[in-house]
Order: C-alpha cells, then structure tokens, then sequence
C-alpha cells in the first residue's frame, strides 16, 4: 500500500495569503532600509561626509526601521501601526535633509536636496506598498510637512528668483501631488476590483443557490413519490427500476451540493461556522444514516468512535465534518464491491508546530474500504476537480469528480490534513486529521460559563 499526503489545494490567493504576502515583503524593506542606511552612514562617516543631521538622525531612522521590523515579525495584528512607523521616520529623515542641506547652501548643497528628493516619490509608494490603511493620509502628511519646511525656509514670498535649491524645492512641491494622486487613484482601483471579485461570486453563488433550490425541491417530491412507489411494488424487476431511480435521485442531490459548495468556496466571503457539538455523535448518526445503503450493497460497515471526552463536546463546523465524512463514504461505497467499510474516530497527539506555540488538540477520522484501491501514481489527480478514474473494473458508477476535490478544500479550511493509503485490489484507507477546541472540564461540568467562540478562520 503506498501512502500520499495530500498537498493543499492550490488556489487564488486568499486576502489572507496576500496579508501575509504584504507583511513579509514590510519586514524585508524595513531590515534591508535600516541595514543600508546603516552602511552609507558608516562609509560616509569614515570619509568625512556625513551632515550634522544625518550623524544623529540616520542611527534613530534605522532603529525605528529594526523597531518596525520586529514588531511585523512579533505582533503581525499590528503591522500597519508598524508600517506607518517606518515610513514616518524615513520621511522624517529626507525632510530634516532636505533642510539642513538647503540651509548649508551652495553647490553641494544643491547636490544633496537633488539625491534626497529623488527618493521621497519611492517613500509614497512605499506606503502603498507595505500599509493596509492610511497611506494615503501618510503621503499628505508628509507633503504638508515639506511644503510647510518650505514656507519655514523661504516665507511666504517663496525662493528668490535664481536660487536653484529654491527652485528645486518649488518643483518638488508641484510634482508630489501628482505621485500621491496616482497611488491614490491606482489603490481605489485595486479596492474596487477586489469588491468586484465578492460581487461576482456573490452572484454566481446567488444564481447557483437558486438553481439548486429550483432543483432540490421537485427532487425531493420525486424521491417522496419513489419511496411511495416502492410500497406499491412487487416483482424483483420493479423493484430494481425503483432502487435506481432512489439512486439516481440521491446522487443529483450530493452532486448539486458539492457543485454549490466547491463554487462557494471560491468566494472571499466564504466562512467556517463553528459550534460546540458531541462530535463523536456525529460521525455515528452520519454512519447510521448510510448503514441502509451499505447494507444493501451486502457490506459490513463497522464504526469505531474513541470514547475519549475530548470528541464529546468540541468547537468545530458540523455541516463541513458531515460533508467530508459524508463523501468518503459515499466513494468507500462506491468503490467497494464486497468486504467492509471501516470508519474510524480517535484523538489524535497536534503535529509538532516550527514556533513551538501551544496547539489545539486533533482528531483523526478515518474511512477504511476494502474496495478496488487507487493506483499510487492516480493518486495526486483524484484531488482535482471533475477528475474522475477510468478503467475500472466496477460497473460504471456515477459521479461528478467533485467530491475529493471538496474535500480537499473543506479540510484545508478546517485548518487540518488528509492523507490516503491505497493500492490497486487492496482498498483504501482515507485519514484525515482536525484541529479542535475541545470544552474545557468545568464547562463540561454544566456550572460554569463557556469560553467564547473563536473567530472563524
Ligand atoms: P467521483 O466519486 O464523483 O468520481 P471523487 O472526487 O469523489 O469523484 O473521486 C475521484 C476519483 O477517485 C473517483 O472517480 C475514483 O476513481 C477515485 N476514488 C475515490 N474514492 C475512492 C475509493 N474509496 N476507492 C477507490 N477509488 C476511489
């Protein structure tokens, strides 16, 4: 038997992810601003260049840039806090260079308003880049700040004509407006494609939604009527034409609900929904409610639940562990021609974490088969969406290849792991691991308060 972890799915970028993305990409500009800083200051300093600001101020700039740095990398909540920190303090620093050096005057002076000013557009973009919120406010700030240093240094008649530092400062004052309104304008697009994206969805969900509820409704009055049917039947061939209908029934409706599913969980908005449940209860009822089918296909199905309190009481979304569960044993029995079905519920020890922090406890669910197995290099595709495997040697069975695919997905928003072991003939064995958060003792003991619910991922 060869086993396969399964990856996670690969998927557009999640907000999150890009949260991620932005908070590493702020803490590599933040250490590498406050490294290079650090180098010219020293190089500088080793040949006599650096200004009187620039002795004091460049050390301050790098420490609120390493301040910045580890607090993205310790508090990530507070990243933008920390962003805006960094970018104040270099924006602090061109500003304050930018007066000195025009108070030095002269050619060199000329020289150094024109190095520094160069880099006050890139301290906008800048903020975009690396603030989740406020950096347009940031950008204002600091151009008011600039052009207040200018009515500081040249009053309210402004530079004397001739004066090219005066005149550099002038044209630095009409050009930033025109950068931050750029980001300004580029940033709103961003926002508004990214509230396009939920409404597409929205309504691709919408439309989804209604057409499942257009559909499920006249399929439940026909699995009514099939049920009816099958009280009024007799011979073995009518009632055979009436199993396949009730199949044929039941598999549109698991069809319509993985299709709706898998197209919700494209949507941004898409959130788990947490609550306290006797799990183990759970997994038995879902058993108990396939039991008819596996029986009538001539299979054992045994249920093995840990009666471990941790599985009594814990916080965890139901219609996403039945869903899971539910499509595991719908493809056991699929693909099972004759043996048993095994469903197994147990704790399970938290795999170990990089950063050491404490872990919620697990739990490991398994569906055992004794069916046709998957051959291990069929493994990594039955994942994929609509991928179903051909050449069997069972009759032709139904299906819409969705089902591991969300599977796949839901345990990957339920923060857990799956994993298969199969081999061709040998049957397979589908495990699946979730974090929990189970009750804690006093609660359970029903006196006191329970803890309030987490946040949905
Ligand atoms: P569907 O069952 O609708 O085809 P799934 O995504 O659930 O779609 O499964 C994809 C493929 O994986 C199936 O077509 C089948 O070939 C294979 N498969 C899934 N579960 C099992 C199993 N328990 N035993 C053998 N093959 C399986």
């Amino acid at each position: 038997m060869s086993l396969y972890q399964v990856p996670p799915p690969e998927e557009v970028e999640p907000f999150s992810a890009l949260q991620a993305t932005r908070r590493r990409l702020t803490l590599w500009l933040a250490a590498l601003s406050a490294i290079a800083c650090m180098l010219v200051w020293c190089y500088d300093g080793a040949h006599g260049l650096n200004s009187a600001w620039a002795t004091v101020a460049v050390p301050i700039i790098a420490s609120g840039l390493v301040l910045g740095g580890l607090v993205i990398w310790l508090r990530p909540p507070w990243h933008n806090q920390a962003a805006a920190l960094c970018n104040a303090s270099v924006a602090t620093y061109f500003i304050g260079s930018l007066i000195t050096t025009t108070e030095a005057g002269g050619p060199d002076g000329l020289y150094e308003v024109a190095s520094n000013a160069q880099f006050m557009p890139l301290l906008y973009l800048a903020a975009f880049v690396t603030m989740t919120k406020g950096a347009a406010r940031l950008s204002w700030l600091t151009y008011v700040a600039t052009a207040l240093s200018y009515l500081w240094l040249y009053g309210a008649d402004g530079a004397p004509g001739g004066d090219h530092i005066g005149h550099f400062w002038f044209m630095l004052l009409i050009t930033h407006p025109i950068f931050i309104l750029a980001l300004s304008y580029v940033s709103v697009l961003h926002t508004r494609l990214k509230s396009a994206e939920v409404e597409v969805h929205t309504s691709r969900e919408r439309f989804l939604a209604m057409l499942s509820h257009e559909i499920r409704t006249p399929l439940q009055g026909m699995l009514g009527s099939i049920d009816l049917l099958d009280l009024r039947v007799h011979g073995g061939g009518e009632r055979r034409a009436v199993d396949r209908l009730r199949q044929i029934a039941n598999q549109l409706t698991a069809h319509l609900r993985d299709l709706t599913e898998y197209t919700r969980m494209d949507n941004p908005a898409w959130r788990l929904q947490p609550e306290w449940i006797d799990l183990a209860s759970l997994v038995e009822d879902i058993c108990d409610e396939h039991l008819p089918r596996i029986r009538a296909k001539g299979l054992n199905l045994l249920v093995e639940v840990d009666d471990a309190p941790g599985l009594r009481e814990v916080e965890i979304d139901p219609q996403r562990v039945r869903q899971v569960l539910d499509n595991l044993l719908n493809n056991a029995l699929k693909y099972t021609p004759h043996g048993q079905i095994t469903v197994r519920l147990a704790p399970q020890a938290a795999p170990p974490r990089a950063t050491g922090a404490p872990q919620p406890p697990w739990l490991q669910l398994e569906v055992i088969d004794t069916g046709v197995g998957i051959a291990t290099e069929a493994m990594p595709r039955i994942f994929e969406p609509y991928v179903r495997l051909e050449d069997r040697k069972l009759p032709r069975t139904e299906g819409s290849g969705l089902g591991l695919a969300v599977v796949r997905r839901l345990i990957d928003r339920l923060g857990g792991q799956m994993a298969v072991e199969s081999a061709p003939d040998r049957g397979s064995r589908f495990v699946v691991c979730l974090p929990v958060h189970p009750t804690p003792p006093q609660s359970a003991a029903g006196n006191l308060e329970r803890p309030a619910q987490t946040e949905p991922q």
